[in-house]
Parts: C-alpha cells; structure tokens; sequence
C-alpha cells in the first residue's frame, strides 16, 4: 500500500519560524531573511517524508501565519482597508494576521477562531462587497515548484471554497450565495494553473464536510464542484475531509468525479459504517486516515491492520494516511532527552508517525505480518502494565455522590452575600489573570531551570515580581487584583507538574495560532495532586493589599483538554480525577484566605464534539459537572470565577450557566456582541466580563473605544451584572502597552460608572 500525509507541522522542530518571524516583527531581521529561514524549513520536512519514504506529501501545507489567511490571499480576499496601507506583500499579510499600528495606519487584526475540535485557530476570512476575488497562485504553486526544484514531487494542498465560505464573515450586503460565481472562476483559474505546472495530484481540504450539513449546503457543495471539476483536466484530485464522518453527504460525495477521497476513520465515528452500507468506487482512491494525527500515542498496529483489511473488502484501492494533518502533534521524540524509556517508548510524534505510516505499508503486504519485527515491537507495548497507575485515584472517582457537584448555597443568594462581603463599585474591573512575561521573568524561570539557581532565590524573584504587579494595579485603581502568574508561562503544564500521573516533554511544541506554540503534558497514569500548587503566591500577594486578589487556577475540562490524554480510560474518568485535584488546591487557597479564585476553563469548548447529537452523551454532561466539582467543598462568600477564551457559546450558554460560577470573562472584542443576546434569552444567571478590547495585539484601545464598548453591553446588560476585564491574560504582551491599556480600561469604567 502507499503512504500519505495530509500535512506537516511547519513552525519547526524547534520552533526556528516563530523565533525568526518575531525578529522580523521587531524589525531584527529583514524580509529576506525571513523568507530564507522559511525556505530552509520547508526543506527538511519535506526531506522527513521523503525519507520515511511517503508516497504523497504536500506541498503549500506551510504558512507564515495560517492556512486560511494564505487562502484568503491566494483567493484575493484582502481587503481594501489592509491592502490601502501600502505594505510589502508580506507585511500586509501579518498586518491581517496581528493588527498593525503605525506611520501606514492603524487596523485591528482579524477575529480569529478555533479550528473545528483542535488547539488550532485559524484568521476568519473577511468579504466585503467591493472585493472582486482573482486568483493569487504564486505561494501554492512556488511551493510546489520548490519542492520540484528539491527532487519532491508534491500535491498541493489547499482549503477548498465550500470550507472558505462556510467559514467566513460577510461583512456587507453580499451574501455567501453572492460570492459562489466568483470564487468558482478562481477555483477553475487554479485548475488551469496547476495543469500548467504539471502537478498530477492537489489535495483539496474540506473538513466543513464533518459537521452537521443541512440539505443546502450539500446542495452548494455538489453545485460548486461538480462545475469546478470541469476545469479539472488532467489533475487529479483528492478531497480530503478530517475531524470526522461525511454521514451527511457520502453518497454525493462518492458521486462526484474526485479521484481520491480522504476519509478519517479514527475521529469518524460511523466512516466505516458509510463504507459498509454504500461501498466505495472502484475507479477512485481511498485515503483512509488510519494513523492519528492528533494524539501523540503509538499506532496500535494490530487493530489499525484489522481496520485495514476491512476497509481493503469494501475499498479496491486504498492509501494509508494520517486522520489529520499532523500540524497538531509535535515534531520529534529526538529532541527528548529526560524521557524515561518505558514512557517514551509508547509515544510516536509527527517524525515517528511518518515510520509508523511507512511500517504499516509493509505489513500490509505481508502474509504474516505478526511475525514481522516491527509488529512484535509494536504489540509488546500493548500486553505490558502501564507504569503510574494508581488504585486510591480511580476509588475516589468511584466514589464520588451527587453532593459533591453543588455548593451549599444558591447563586441568586451567594450573590447578595458576595456583594455585601466585598463592597465593590459597579462595573468592577479586572484583569485576566497573567501580566507580561518579560525578559526578567522568562530569565528567572530559565535559571531555575537550568538548576542555576534553587527553588528559594527563584520564589524570591517571583515575589518580587508579584509584589510589583500588585503596586501596579493598585496605582491603576483596578479593583479586583491579580498576583501576575509569574510563576507560570503556561495554564496547564504548571499544574501539571504538581500532578502525579502526568508526563512532560522538552521540545513537544504544537501552533496553537501564529507564533504561539503550546506544549502540552502528557497524562500518562492516573492523576492526583502531589502538593499546594499556587497557594503560597496567592498568600503572598493577598498579604500586599486590601484589595481582593484572585487565585488563580486551570480548571479541570482545559487542563485535559490540553493534555495529550490517555486513550486507555475515558475522558470523563480523566476530568473527574483532574476535578478532584483542583478542589483540594481550592479549598487549600480558600483556607489561607484568598476570597475570590478563578477557575480558567479556556478550553472548555474544545472537545464539544462536532455533531451536535453527541454534545451531551460525548461530552457536556461530564465536562460541566467536572468543573463544578471543584467548587464543591467551599463557604458561599467565596467568589468563584471562570474565564474563557472566546464567546461563541450561544448554543450552550445554558450549560455555561450551569456551571454555577459566580462571574464569568470571556473574549468578546474580537466578535461581536451577539452573545449578550443569547445571555439575556436564557436569563443568564452568572455575572459577566465580557472582554473590552484584544489583548492578541499589541495596539492600544482608546478610552472612547472602551467607553463605546461598556454602553453597547449596558443596553442588555444589568448593570449589577457587568464587570470589566481585557479580554484574556496579558502574558504575551509588553509592559508599555499593558500600562496604557489597562489604564484606558479603569478611565472608561469610570466614566461609565458615572452615568449609571
Ligand atoms: N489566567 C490566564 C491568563 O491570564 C488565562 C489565560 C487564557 O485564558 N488563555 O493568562
Ligand atoms: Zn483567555
């Protein structure tokens, strides 16, 4: 059988593109340079694949910022306010991608939202009227020719147009209906394009196909390509799907000229189950994502070849693939030095998933593929006993009753207690939790680990650190503190590393968006708390001031949702031991006298599955309780917040409710206020920050904008209800910008305030 990959990560093994794009950032090094270091990367992946001996790899996988961006410019989807700045082609780009403020002007980045069930975030794209869409092939096909030019022959990759406009805001009168004729010229310009080129394979993405399709959006879909597919002379072309089953649309999709589809047997719950009921034709290849792209365990290759000879009875040619792109696994176990070898010898990252691929491919061919090498070493993984289990974890999971999900007291009659306990102004302002990360603490935090200095010189640090956030949000007059989560660059390996039953890597980066990089722990036993994680900073901070300075915690459904979790117990088995950790720190900080704690759940919306039949079974109905599980043990004066990461909850606000939280923040400024309707239809309980400007930029938010921003929210908002906060933590942000902004932020409140 041959081989293929969907995508390879592109930041760099270890990271190389975000540390130069940063430099050109700050204008360290010049374009070209840049484009060199790009140029380098995309060499060596591909020289990965071919070495492993893949059979289809892509090329145009790679991207300066994001996937969907690059789609938008290859489709001429700029618009006119970024291209009228007058930048390289390049920093018009970035300007879309991260804002720009400057002697060119002054615009705001564009909204950015996570890819389907990953850590990822794409850039929406942005149509307006007056944009007439024109084909800007010159990235897709120098790739591919830089690939040529390299001895690789590639397929292309990109997002196809039904993906591009499911996805996209439209911004004016025209809707997605009225920019079907134009994009499908671009898409045929493109066939026309690739011809040129010689290509024999594209890959062409289209993982909207996964999700809950109504019987128009088959329609459009079957519209836009059965007249594509006419320019598609002699390319062949490979629809990829990922992150779950085409259920509603395989029939029309097996019917359609493609010459391959990808399909994703692993996240796709019911793939095989469509295979089974309508077959597979004869004339196309099947893509069948077998190997996961997602988690960073070994291919269980005596099941995957099981799954393979099935699919082999229904399929007459079959490729064996990734389920995904491998974007969202990291780069290579080389690079892990403190591993011990009975942990690591379970994990296979993007590199060694490229082995795996290639290994199954041969044993495939094989009569008897159990007695082959790599199959024995492949299943003595699987009979011997896991290291880190831990019997008193899973009782007390199993013992756990009803009353540990609830707090003693109502919500309605916390809150009156709380406002009395606390006595703050209306509209109370806050912050997210971090403060800038800067030079001097990402040092100490090197020192330490570096062993250059012991754990007490670097608590000094940290304190002293916190000492002068908390000077500074007085100064500000911010009136609920936060102790600046110096002691942490991340939500979740910090707490991590206080859990027994965790796993940590030195080099495991994953994009999480642009530059940023996330590098998750590995839950690899069960989970306990080893010791007081936060309480001493918390303590320390709380003693500085009479204001209320929030603890500050990650809850239970982020911290697994960004692990790479186990795959030999549930989720919810994993939720409810990590819930049990978080409220034994909770009831610790309560004891030593923090009122207020913040229990993050980010990601709470992260694993929410696609298909909305299986929201509840697969996912809210121990997701929620899993949070409230923390909160479970503690007085009804003691505020509980949470904070996440977007506001597209409207579908589920009723579950956030539920939650049972006292106050929630979350990123609005980057959307718009649809939410607060959706918070007023469901009489929303918990008291809300909706965030009042973007902290992924670093351009300050004028006081007006703010003021613009708190009058617009207190038309549905009760003001009782309102607190005013950024939109998430400020850790990557620098000081001068995080000063002036906040202090904008208080100004406005005030003003606000006023006229209340
Ligand atoms: N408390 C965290 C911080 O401020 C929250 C970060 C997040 O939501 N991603 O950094
Ligand atoms: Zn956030």
């Amino acid at each position: 059988m041959n081989t293929a990959v969907i995508g390879f990560p592109r930041v760099g093994k270890l990271r190389e593109l975000k540390f130069a794009s940063e430099k050109f950032f700050r204008q360290e090094i010049s374009e070209e340079e840049l484009l060199a270091v790009a140029a380098e990367l995309r060499k060596e992946h591909w020289g990965f694949e071919k070495e492993a001996g893949i059979h289809y790899i892509s090329s145009n996988d790679f991207s300066f910022y994001d996937g969907m961006l690059d789609t938008a410019v290859m489709l001429g989807a700029v618009p006119q306010s970024y291209r009228g700045l007058g930048l390289s082609d390049l920093a018009t780009y970035f300007a879309m991608a991260r804002g720009y403020q400057g002697d060119h002007g002054d615009v705001k980045a564009f909204p950015m939202k996570k890819w389907f069930n990953t850590n990822y975030h794409y850039m929406v794209p942005q149509l307006f009227d007056d944009m007439k869409l024109a084909l800007s092939k010159d990235k897709l096909i120098g790739e591919y020719e830089e690939a040529k030019n390299a001895g690789i022959l590639t397929k292309p990759v990109v997002i196809g147009p039904f993906t591009f406009l499911k996805l996209a805001n439209y911004n004016g009168k025209k809707q997605l209906s009225d920019f079907v004729p134009e994009i499908r010229a671009v898409y045929e310009e493109l066939f026309g394009e690739l011809n040129k080129a010689d290509v024999e394979w594209v890959q062409i993405d289209e993982p909207y196909l996964v999700t809950d399709l109504s019987a128009e959006d088959v329609a459009l879909f079957v519209s836009l390509y059965t007249d594509i597919l006419k320019s598609k002379g002699k390319v062949k072309v490979l629809l990829q799907t990922y992150f779950g089953d085409v259920r509603d649309c395989y029939e029309e999709l097996t019917g359609l000229p493609f010459d391959g589809l990808g399909l994703d047997f692993l996240e796709g719950k019911q793939t095989l189950a469509l295979l089974e009921k309508y077959g597979f034709p004869a004339d196309k290849i099947l893509f069948a994502g077998v190997v996961n792209g997602k988690n960073i365990w070994k291919c269980d290759y005596k099941k995957t070849l099981e799954l393979l000879l099935t699919i082999k009875n229904i399929a007459k040619q079959v490729v064996i693939a990734t389920s995904c792109s491998l974007l969202h696994v990291p780069y290579t176990l080389e690079n892990e030095t403190k591993l011990e070898e009975d942990v690591k010898k379970h994990f296979a990252f993007a590199k060694e998933k490229l082995t795996e691929l290639s290994e199954l491919a041969v044993l495939t061919e094989e009569a008897e593929p159990e007695n082959s090498e790599s199959y024995k070493k492949n299943q003595a993984l699987f009979a011997d006993e896991r290291l880190y289990l831990d019997r008193g974890v899973q009782d007390a999971v199993a013992a756990l009753k009803e009353e540990d999900f609830h707090r003693e007291m109502a919500r309605s009659e916390r809150e009156k207690l709380q406002k009395e306990e606390f006595g703050l102004p209306l509209l109370p302002t806050t912050t997210i939790g971090s403060f800038p990360q800067t030079r001097e603490v990402k040092r100490n935090r090197s020192s330490y680990r570096k062993g250059e200095i012991d754990k007490a010189a670097y608590d000094k640090q940290v304190f002293a650190f916190i000492k002068d956030c908390i000077k500074l949000q007085e100064d500000l007059d911010i009136d609920v503190l936060v102790h600046g989560e110096y002691e942490r660059n991340d939500m979740v390996e910090f707490f991590g590393e206080n859990l027994a039953g965790y796993v940590f890597t030195e080099k495991a980066w994953v994009q999480s968006y642009g530059t940023r990089c996330v590098k998750p722990p590995i839950i690899f036993g069960d989970v306990k708390r080893i010791r007081p994680i936060t309480v001493s900073y918390s303590e320390y901070a709380q003693s500085l001031t009479s204001r209320p300075v929030k603890g500050m915690l990650t809850g239970p459904v982020t911290i697994l949702n960004w692990s790479f979790p186990r795959e030999d117990v549930s989720l919810k088995e994993m939720a409810y031991q990590i819930g049990i950790s978080i409220r034994d720190e909770v009831c610790d900080l309560e004891a030593a006298g923090i009122r207020v704690i913040q229990i993050d759940e980010a990601a709470l919306k992260e694993k929410l599955p696609i298909r909305r039949a299986e929201w509840y079974s697969e996912y809210l109905d121990w997701a929620i309780p899993a949070f409230r599980l923390c909160a479970g043990k503690i007085r009804p004066e003691t505020q509980i917040h949470t904070h996440m990461c977007y506001s597209e909850f409207n579908e589920i606000v009723q579950d956030i409710d539920n939650m049972d939280a006292d106050v929630i923040s979350f990123e609005a400024s980057r959307s718009n206020l649809t939410i607060i309707d959706a918070l007023n239809a469901a009489h929303f309980e918990t008291e809300v920050g909706p965030g009042v400007y973007d902290i992924h930029s670093p351009r300050v938010p004028s006081v007006d904008e703010i003021v613009d921003a708190l009058r617009k929210m207190l038309a549905k908002i009760d003001p009782d209800k309102l607190w005013v906060n950024p939109d998430c933590g400020l850790k990557t942000r620098g000081i001068p910008e995080t000063e002036a902004s906040l202090k904008n932020l208080v100004a406005a409140a005030k003003i606000v305030r006023g006229e209340l």
